[in-house]
Order: structure tokens, then sequence, then C-alpha cells
């Protein structure tokens, strides 16, 4: 392809893909499938990193994220951010309605919208592209957090049409979908991480994050309602609304004018049920007059607008009897403990189980046997129990006393300081652990071999699979002794463990299931390292050298090298064939750089990752950040001026890509 032909492709795609974002994030109409988009995409990130000079500032690749800050910038609110003065009853918005009549009189409308359950962002515009965004904060000051607000989809880069104004704010709500937080958290507990509690935690976290990169994997969406200004197109909120929608923001049609004060009973009345049914929390109703002029008549008050109010809906509650506290082990041994209850409706659906998270919950609470419960159904898919009717607490009940061994194998569990759960410590033999092991061994991110839980839990229960290792003699005749295995569908089992051994070594570290080891994690280290043999060998001193890894992440490293079992099952993985070292070009192979380490930033002639491999190749090592530590720092041109200043800062030699290749060229 020549450099016209690309310069033509990239747009192409870059247009393409903006608007098949806009038919999929915010339309929820995708034209095209899944597959067919990463192809585009992928094909779209080849191109700009041969020909980075077309690449569009608001390209859809600069979706995945990459910029890291380590702190957020304070940033003024150009229009306060204030917040709208709350109530739970309807005598109130009887007042409210009142109030406003005898200003303004008869002669307007009001316009009713969803209150999201998420977190406030102030998104600015200049010439139709997204310059910041900033969270709520104090209302007068929030934090700059656009690289990473960039990352959730819905948020348009640019705009759509022409008649936008030239220079506006735009405010709303960043929500993760329950869906989405339902199958993140699953994620995160499968992993040993922390489960966040409800999807509006899960939402505040994600923006927080240091890493863009990590953001985008974040099931975020993004919900508008309310835009400002000067030049706005129309002189009333509704309006403003309906030509923001046609900018490509995410209005959603849960919106509508209301002319008296049943009209407003009605939508609340309507949501107060349907709410149930959404993907996403709403926690009430928000009621603003709809024409500016009348909105500046009424005024503000020291905190809050006169022209807007919002109605919450009463957290739904309900009473009923404790049975029995079930227990449950994790895949990672992380033990929940469950209530099971009397069945009991709440709020559209029958309750008859609901989570106590730890034992500190049961402790808080002063559990006693066959206590009646308060359950609530707030933002959390499971109710949650918030107390104990203590009226019905029955004479000489005893307290709930947490269990202290394994209800799966019997084994002393543990807590760890500065963690909520008890854990099973028998990592290796502890049934449902072993099975998440596997299970996870095997998952498409990680060996991808071609089976599922039930396969898995069919192989352990008939004693063939009992480790991961134990997957590399599985023969066929065990296979065709397992239901409805044929003898094609085992061969293919046995094919697709066959084709695990070309696996990348990052993988595999990811895949052995280490607590904390992440993706991430799994992947700094196996480029840091190098080889399985050589992180074995390093010490405490050398894990914390590699970037992000902590206290913990080593500790659990250290201790799962430092177990028999373990080594045996490397051993025997080894033996199996497996990946245990990053692929190096044999062409190349040379130690010139031996123990030097390198950040390379910036834009080359070639791509960076090449470069990383490079590296590599010579023998060196890729750090992601300048520290007193980096040997070198290979910059590019455009390299970021904070990370040269801190380079110079520290003495860093900064050698140019010509120099580079002049050091490996010796
Ligand atoms: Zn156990």
């Amino acid at each position: 392809m020549d450099i016209f032909e690309a310069q033509e492709r990239i747009q192409t795609l870059t247009n393409e893909l903006k608007e098949h974002n806009y038919n999929y994030y915010v339309l929820a109409q995708p034209t095209i499938s899944d597959f067919e988009f990463d192809q585009k995409l992928k094909e779209l990130q080849q191109l700009e990193e041969q020909f980075p000079q077309f690449a569009a500032d608001d390209s859809p690749t600069k979706r995945v994220g990459g910029e890291v800050n380590k702190e957020f910038k304070t940033v003024k609110h150009r229009y306060p951010m204030l917040s709208l003065g709350n109530t739970y009853n309807r005598e109130d918005l009887n007042d409210f309605d009142a109030r406003i009549r005898k200003a303004i009189g008869d002669d307007f409308e009001y316009v009713c919208e969803l209150k999201y359950d998420g977190l406030a962002i102030g998104l600015a515009y200049k010439n139709g592209k997204l310059k910041q965004a900033v969270t709520r904060g104090d209302g007068v000051q929030g934090d700059d957090v656009t690289a990473n607000v960039r990352t959730i989809r819905s948020i348009p880069l640019s705009l759509r049409g022409d008649n936008y104004p030239d220079d506006f704010e735009i405010r709303g709500e960043i929500v993760m979908t329950r869906s989405g937080f339902a199958k993140f958290n699953a994620q995160r507990e499968k992993e040993g991480a922390q489960a966040f509690a409800n999807p509006r935690n899960a939402a505040a976290g994600s923006l927080k994050l240091q890493d863009s990169a990590e953001v985008a994997k974040r099931p975020l969406d993004c919900y508008l309602y309310y835009v400002l200004g000067e030049n706005l197109p129309a002189q009333n909120h509704y309006d403003n609304m309906m030509a923001a929608k046609a900018w490509g923001f995410k209005v959603p049609n849960y919106i509508a004018k209301a002319k008296t004060i049943d009209d407003i009973f009605a939508f609340i009345d309507y949501w107060d049920v349907a709410r149930n049914e959404l993907d996403f929390d709403i926690d009430g109703i928000v009621i603003k007059v709809n024409d500016y002029a009348q909105q500046q008549q009424l005024g503000f008050t020291a905190k809050s607008p006169r022209w807007a109010i919002s109605y919450k809906f009463k957290t739904e509650q309900a009473i009923t009897e404790l049975l029995e506290i079930t227990y449950q082990v994790g895949r990672t041994g992380a033990i929940t403990p469950v209530a099971n209850l009397e069945p009991v409706a709440l709020a559209g659906t029958t309750v008859k189980r609901a989570s106590l998270h730890n034992a500190d919950i049961i402790e808080e609470l002063d559990l006693h046997e066959h206590d009646f419960v308060k359950v609530e159904k707030g933002g959390e898919i499971i109710p949650k129990i918030v107390g104990v009717d203590l009226s019905k607490r029955k004479p000489g009940s005893k307290k709930v006393k947490y269990i202290e061994n394994c209800p799966e194998c019997g084994a002393k569990l543990v807590r760890q300081e500065g963690e909520a759960n008890h854990y099973c410590p028998n990592e290796y033999h502890c049934p449902p652990q072993i099975k998440g092991k596997i299970e996870h061994f095997v998952s498409r991110k990680a060996m991808n071999i071609a089976f599922g839980e039930a396969t898995v839990n069919a192989l352990y229960e008939q004693g063939y699979v009992r480790n991961i290792a134990d997957l590399y003699d599985l023969k066929k005749e065990q296979i065709l002794k397992l239901e409805g295995f044929k003898e094609k569908s085992a061969e293919n089992i046995l094919k697709s463990i066959e084709e695990s051994k070309t696996v990348p070594f990052e993988k595999v570290l990811f895949a052995l299931g280490i607590r904390y080891v992440g993706q991430t994690v799994a992947a700094k280290l196996a480029e840091y390292f190098g080889s399985m043999e050589n992180l074995m060998k390093a010490t405490e001193k050398e894990l914390m050298m590699v970037d992000e890894i902590g206290d913990r992440i080593t500790e659990s490293l250290l201790s799962y090298f430092a177990d028999e079992d373990n080594l045996s099952i490397i051993n025997r993985l080894a033996v199996a064939g497996l990946k245990f070292e990053i692929e190096k070009e044999a062409s190349q192979e040379s130690n010139i750089l031996q123990g030097k380490s390198f950040v390379v930033s910036g834009k080359f002639s070639i791509a960076r990752d090449d470069l990383k491999k490079m590296i590599r190749n010579f023998g060196g090592k890729n750090v992601s950040a300048i520290s007193s530590k980096t040997d070198y720092v290979l910059a590019g041109d455009a390299m970021g001026p904070a990370k040269l200043k801190k380079a110079e800062k520290l003495g860093i030699p900064i050698i140019s890509e010509e120099e580079f290749m002049k050091m490996i060229a010796k």
C-alpha cells in the first residue's frame, strides 16, 4: 500500500468505526458483528502504527487508553456544579410546585428525567471536540479525568452534525450497567480481587484508576442530562437535550415534559416500578422547569437552583426470618456467608437469600440464630441485610458463630490482615479451589482449551484431572467415558490441549492462577524476567523492581514458588512442552544489552513494540516508568515533557533511535 492509499484507508476506517461506535454504544443498534468491528479496528491500528502521521486525534483506536495519570489535576468548574435539593416525600413536591406557580404563574412546563445513580461528570467541548472531563468534586472544583473518560465508548470524542455551539459544557452521569457490573465483579472475584458493593462504587473506582487502558476495559456508560454555554440552539432544557442527542450524545428516551404535579406523580409511579427493568441503577427522578428565562426568574438558593428538585425513591425493605447461614467456598478459596431467608416479596421479586459478605458484617449486625432481619434491595443485585428487628428476637437465641473450618475440605480457615474475607488455605486440595484453578487455566484468556465448567467438573469427579498438569496426561479413552462425549468431540479436546502448548509464556503465567497475578501483572513479569526459570529464581528485591509489582504480589509469588506441589506441577508442565519463556527471534539473539533497562517513549520510524522486542532480543529489559534504576531512555518524537524532565533530573542517558541502532549493531 502506498502512502496515499494508506492515508485514504485510515480516513475511511476512522469514519466507519466512529459510525459503528455510535450505532453500538449510543443507539444500541449495531449494524456489524463484533468480529467485523474488531477486524476493522485491528486494521486501523496496524495502519496507524505504520503511518502515525495520519492517525486522527480522535481515532477510535485511542479508545483503548494508554495514558497513565499518577495524580489528577484539580480544575475549577467554569459553571459551578450545584447539587439539587432533594426529597423523599410527595408533600415536598406539592410545595415545590406551589412555590413555582406563585413566582412565575401557571404558564410553564416541567421536564422529568431519571436520576442516574453514578458519578456526575462535566464534559467540555470546543469546536466539536471533547476537550476536558471533570468530576463534580466539591462543586466548585473537581478532578480532571479526561484521559479516562475518553475510553468510554458512548462519549463522543467529536460531535456529529454542525449546529453545535463552538464552546459548551454538557453534564451527565457515568454509570456501570448492571449486567456489566455482574460480569466484572465475577471476574474480579475469580482473580482474587475485592468485589465492589454496587455499580456506583465500581464506576467511581474505575474513573479514578491511574491507568486509562485499565479503565477502557471497564463496562462504563454515560447518560447526559444538562447542557450549559453561550449560543445554545434553544432557550429551553428539553429542546437542547434533543439537540445534544443529535450531536451524538447518549440522551436516553426516559425524558418527558409535564404540565401538572399529577403528570409528575404519574412519571414517578411509573418509574418506581419500571426501574427494576433497567440495566442501570437510578435512585429517583429529577424535575426541572423547562424554560431558561423562567429558570433565571426563579434563581438559586445558596446551595441549589429553585427551578429543579430531585425526588428520591425510598429503598424498599422487608422483614423476614433468617433460617440458616451457609458458607460458599469460591474458586480462590474466599468464603462467602449467605443468609437463607424465609421467602419474602421485595421490589417485584421474591427474596430467599441475601449476601452477608464477611464475618465483620455478621458481627456488626450482631446476628442471632433465627433473627428477623430487615432486607433491602438498593443498587445491589443481591439483596442485603441492613438490620435486625430486635422486638422479634426469640429469648435465649444464640449468637451466630462464624465457621472455623472450610465446609468443603475441613481445613482451618485463615484471615489475612486487612482482608475482609476468610480464606480456605488448602489451595491445592480443596475441591472448589482445584476446579476453579482448572477452569481458570483452560479459560479463553488463559490457555484457551475448548471446554467449560461442566467438563472440568466431570473430569474432576472421575478423578482424571486433579490439577492443571493432569490435563496433559489425559487419554482419549478417559474423555470417552464422560457423558456426552463421542470420538470427534474427544479428539477436539485433545487437539485443543495440544494447541495450548503454543500459547505464549505470559498467558501461561497468567493461567497458573497465582493469586494477584492477573493478565497485566503476568505480562509485566514475563516481559521483565523473560522466562519461568528467571522468575522462579527472582528474589524479593528483584521482584519489587518490576513496574507496578508491590509487596502483595511479591509475597504471593514467593509463596507460590516455595510450595512443593506447585513446583512439581510446573515441572510437569515444562515436560509437557508448555512455553516457559518469551519468544526470541533466533537470528538476532545476543546479550549485548544484558542487565540494562530501557524506557521507550515517543514516536519512532518503526513501531514501538518492535523496538521493545529488539531490546528483549538483545537481552535488555523494558520498563514503563522512569526511575533511578533505569539505564536508558529511548526517546522518539513527541515524547512527553514530563518524562523528559524526569529523565534529565535523574541524569539518565537519553538516546535516540539512531543511537540505539548503533548500540546493538556493535
Ligand atoms: Zn477448603
